[in-house]
């Protein structure tokens, strides 16, 4: 009894806290509408949050009443957090205040194919670096890593990630948590850009909305009723191995013609090293010096911008293919809108247009008729801020 009575205590703070985050600067009467809670409840659990210091007076403004209300916003400054995002191709490092704004920064190029060991090294060392930009504050609260592949966010293991050759099974809590001595928590990278886009971007004001991560591989987040969803395995979202032809080339995951193939970062790269190697593209050839080997998703964007006409058609395949297999997820699970973000959107325009028209012809119309197609501006850190919001998510829960 007494600890229903506790957990009930903590929900209602929980949610309150959550207020005060959302609104960015809300009066206690507020609160008590927005979440049908007595106003001297609402009242002690207020008094107790300023006497953390997690929330801070930040102002006034009249009721209509004409009484002046106090409004209250979180504490940015109370704690910090480091959120790691680890790509195929990058490693991307923030530390933030507890409001996820970012106070420092390091990005690492990760050559495809780098060794496990030394790209384990480099984070730590992104860490370390990190770190020491706390001054001596003792702010830093915990650290959140995101990761390709899946994950075990409950064990705090990388199990695979099909992009890392050799990457298998690895224990980052305790790999990271027994050098740097902070607490370290796991997630999988498009489920952190999601969580970003919630807390930060556009995902603020729906509560069954879909985050498509275009990068070196395609992922998706999926918030259904206000909450993320992990799948029962935390294996959700792989949108990028469904299949859109079956008898397709092989993927790195083993089955034919899945989605990644034909569309991700990878994919593109491929294709388009085929297309130089017959000759069918001088713009991209130039622009990557005839080196095949270095050729990038990137490239072909850029050779799509100066209209190389090659680059311009696989840009619009991969936009067909991406819609296409986008119009089934929407089919099936009828969002509210759809937020794409990841490095792969620097394609612009002919990327995005080519995913709306298929999205358009293959999803039913009374379907689509409500649904928003948008572009994330939350730029290149989405997902490292995203992992910032993992490791600091216990502080509002
Ligand atoms: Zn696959």
């Amino acid at each position: 009894m007494r600890e229903n009575r506790s957990d009930a205590k903590q929900k209602k703070r929980s949610k309150i806290l959550n207020l005060i985050r959302e609104r960015k600067g809300c009066s206690r009467s507020e609160i008590a509408t927005a979440l049908d809670i007595d106003k001297k409840s609402v009242s002690l659990v207020v008094d107790d949050l300023l006497a953390q210091e997690l929330v801070l007076p930040v102002g006034f403004r009249d009721s209509q009443a004409g009484r002046r209300q106090e409004l209250l916003a979180v504490n940015g400054s109370h704690t910090n957090y480091i959120g790691i995002d680890l790509g195929a191709t990058h490693i991307t490092g923030v530390r933030t205040d507890l409001n996820c704004l970012v106070l420092d920064r390091v990005f690492f190029e990760v050559r495809p194919g780098l060794a496990v060991d030394l790209i384990l090294e480099q984070m730590k060392s992104i860490i370390k670096t990190l770190m020491s930009s706390d001054s001596g504050t003792g702010k830093l609260k915990s650290i959140g890593v995101c990761l390709p592949g899946f994950v075990n966010p409950v064990d705090g293991i990388s199990l695979v990630a099909e992009n890392i050759p050799g990457w298998h099974e690895i224990r980052i809590r305790k790999i990271l948590g027994e050098e740097i001595h902070k607490s370290v928590y796991i997630e999988d990278c498009s489920r952190a850009m999601g969580l970003a886009e919630r807390w930060l971007g556009k995902g603020g004001e729906v509560d069954d909305f879909l985050v498509l991560d275009l990068g070196y591989g395609i992922g998706m987040a999926l918030f259904l009723n206000g909450d993320l969803y992990t799948g029962s395995g935390y294996k959700s979202g792989e949108i990028g191995h469904t299949v859109v032809d079956k008898d397709g080339p092989v993927c790195t995951c083993g089955k034919k013609g899945c989605l990644e193939v034909y569309a991700s970062g990878r994919g593109i790269a491929q294709i388009a090293s085929d297309g130089v190697k017959s000759n069918q593209s001088g713009i991209l050839e130039e622009l990557i010096h005839g080196d095949i080997k270095s050729l990038t998703a990137q490239d072909v964007a850029l050779a799509a911008s100066m209209n190389d006409e090659h680059s311009l058609q696989i840009i619009g395949a991969a936009g067909e293919y991406i819609g296409t297999a986008l119009s089934n997820v929407v089919n099936i699970l009828n969002p509210k809108k759809i937020i794409i973000g990841g490095g792969l959107t620097g394609a612009g325009k002919p990327l995005f247009d080519s995913i709306a028209k298929a999205l358009q012809a293959h999803t039913m119309k009374e379907i689509i008729a409500d649904l928003k197609l948008e572009q994330s501006d939350l730029g290149v850190d989405v997902s490292a801020r995203g992992s910032a919001l993992v490791a600091m998510e216990h502080v509002f829960s």
